[in-house]
């Protein structure tokens, strides 16, 4: 048995001391399982205690003298740093989904959100929403470039005045006063879509004042835009920006999409090698499903018939001209993405839920184009793309060593029996597959891209690694029987193999069972919890 150095970071003794009663009695012991770091290095058996919310040691416990309130025994068992997702759309914010009960099943111990552009400016607020309610998982921030383009103009299609230019930067200046991690942007959707580069690098050099900054990217292009702005012109576009104004930049759920992008990963991937050959800090994040979720307005219609709004498209619906351009435009848009049998409507609407625009069309006697403008006077709805992602690009891009990991993915609850099953089972999926089955990447390695690489890229220095000091954020897995469950067809099945899963300290899953607790904290950019009076080391709570 390796036994591990014990090194008290002075910065953390007062708080050690507080906690042990006596040298040598903590909280928690987990016994003899294999312990992967998070840094790709190999396994080591041995015992990791826990004291408070922090790692007080790891080695050979007994050999230390060390003995602990609870223990448990967790020989033949892989123990690992919580999973962190970095593209994120658990429901924090709502009654379902608080608890991220499907994400915890995964390993998941911290989730990235305000991606896609989404992300408000209350930062703050939202923060200590989380910190009072209490959430399962811990959870940071990004502010969104759509967001703050919609607050300052609308769903215009227009630059902004300097004004509104001004008032944009203030919106971003405001959420990374408050602790956001960056800028995200969503090019791809509205109003984001209507925006020059230049303005997202404006906004991006507001978020390069405070150290660290990350610009987080949803692309313009993944490779199915219409009309096409190009897959490779867009990843050259994420990479300027973050170059341009001094921030690193994380291409999310990155992928080449479309039959047209199939085994053409390596191209885009060598793009961002380029980048971080001349030393700007690009990376990405991805998962091995082969669909995407997003809105059918997005899928189906071009961008430019929502400026000005949903009203403004309605009018276009029902004005013979544009009608007819609309329709043929919607055409080239569903062949791109596979047919109207390829986009699956998983929305609140349970008449619709579950069917494809092909069904619904076919039900309602219209044609898929006519089908999708009717659904969509009545609202945007969510949908899913089947078979848009390539096998042999997630395989590529899966062993590229700057590649984290994320579930891009949202649990609606029940009331949307139909809905990607990314949100239960990304990084099972991932270590299923591409670890277990496969072979393709070593556990180790995999282990790293959803624990230290990640942490890492955030900036943080407590977190992400199973190491002394390190926050207590633990998963412990069953290999032998770690499997995602959730299926296309039957997605609220929470992942299998997760026998154990601590996030800062406390037991969120144990013996495979969720325990109920809240014990996810809001993480301010730099790495410390939200609220910082929680930083001197008092318990939680
Ligand atoms: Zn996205």
């Amino acid at each position: 048995m390796k036994t591990f150095r014990f090194v008290a970071l002075a910065v953390l003794a007062p708080f050690f001391s507080a906690c042990a009663s006596g040298e040598d009695s903590v909280d928690l012991l987990l016994l003899g399982g294999s312990v992967y770091d998070g840094s790709g290095a190999d396994p080591v058996i041995a015992d990791v205690a826990v004291a408070g919310d922090r790692i007080w040691y790891v080695g050979d416990a007994a050999a230390a003298g060390i003995t602990a309130a609870d223990t448990v025994d967790v020989r033949g068992l892989t123990v690992t740093p919580g999973f962190i997702d970095m593209h994120s759309h658990a429901e924090l914010d709502s009654d379902h989904g608080r608890d991220a009960r499907a994400f915890l099943y995964q390993g998941v111990t911290s989730v990235v959100l305000g991606v896609d552009g989404g992300g408000g400016s209350g930062v703050a607020e939202r923060l200590a929403r989380w910190a009072d309610d209490g959430i399962g998982v811990n959870a940071l921030l990004f502010v969104g470039h759509n967001a703050a383009r919609r607050a300052a103009i609308g769903m215009e299609d227009r630059p902004p005045t300097a004004e509104e230019l001004d008032a944009m930067r203030a919106f971003v200046r405001k959420g990374m006063e408050e602790g956001a991690y960056g800028l995200s942007s969503g090019l791809f959707y509205l109003p984001g879509n209507y925006a020059e580069t230049q303005e997202v690098i404006e906004l991006n050099r507001v978020a390069a004042e405070y150290e660290g900054a990350i610009y987080d990217t949803h692309d313009r292009d993944l490779g199915a835009s219409y009309p096409s702005f190009g897959y490779l012109n867009s990843i050259a576009e994420g990479i300027r920006i973050g170059e341009e104004a001094g921030t690193k930049v994380i291409f999310s759920h990155f992928n080449a999409q479309g039959a047209h992008n199939y085994g053409r990963a390596p191209e885009g991937a060598a793009l961002i090698e380029e980048a971080r050959a001349r030393g700007v800090e690009v990376a990405g994040a991805h998962h091995s499903y082969t669909a995407t979720q997003s809105n059918l307005r997005s899928y189906t219609i071009p961008s430019w018939v929502v400026a000005g709004g949903d009203s403004a498209m309605i009018r276009r619906f029902d004005h013979p001209d544009t009608l007819a351009l609309i329709d043929r435009q919607t055409r080239e848009m569903l062949a791109i993405r596979g047919g109207a049998d390829h986009i699956l409507l998983v929305d609140e609407r349970l008449d619709l839920n579950g069917k494809t625009l092909a069904d619904v069309a076919a039900e309602w006697g219209l044609t898929a184009p006519e089908a999708a403008r009717r659904i969509l006077r009545t609202g945007n709805a969510s949908v899913m793309n089947l078979g848009l992602y390539d096998e042999e690009n997630t395989r590529y891009l899966a062993g590229v060593d700057w590649m984290m990991t994320c579930t891009d993915g949202q649990d609606p609850g029940p009331t949307r029996p139909v809905t990607h099953p990314r949100a239960f089972g990304s990084f099972t999926k991932k270590l299923k597959d591409l670890v277990i089955d496969e072979q393709l990447i070593t556990l180790p390695y995999s282990v790293r891209s959803m624990t230290g690489l990640a942490a890492d890229f955030l900036g943080w220095t407590d977190r992400g690694y199973l190491r002394v000091g390190m926050a207590a954020d633990i998963a412990v897995l069953d290999m032998a029987r770690v499997q995602d469950m959730a299926t296309y067809e039957d997605a609220h099945q929470y992942s299998e193999g997760t026998v154990h899963v601590l996030v800062n300290g406390v037991f969120a899953i144990r013996d495979g069972s969720a325990t109920g607790e809240m014990p996810g904290r809001p993480i301010l950019r730099g790495g410390a919890a939200f609220p910082r009076t929680l930083l001197a080391g008092e318990p939680a709570g």
